[in-house]
């Protein structure tokens, strides 16, 4: 029978927690605006959004040990 402690040494997959699972993050340069200097951010293309870099979008993130991996 296994120990508890077993299962943190698994890795499993989850929701991505620097995106809550939507695959996309604030961006960082016009802060969700999708204007940066009263022009069109180029880093979101004025979406105020982008990919989230962890999950590359997906939503979701494996874990292993408690580490993305
Ligand atoms: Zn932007
Ligand atoms: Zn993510």
């Amino acid at each position: 029978m296994k120990k508890k402690e077993d299962f943190y040494e698994e890795s499993w997959t989850g929701p991505c927690a620097d995106c809550n699972g939507t695959g996309i993050v604030e961006c960082d340069v016009c802060e969700g605006e999708g204007e940066y200097n009263s022009e069109v951010c180029t880093a979101c293309n004025g979406d105020g959004g982008k990919k989230c870099p962890d999950c590359g979008g997906s939503g979701k993130a494996t874990y292993h040990m408690g580490q993305k991996i």
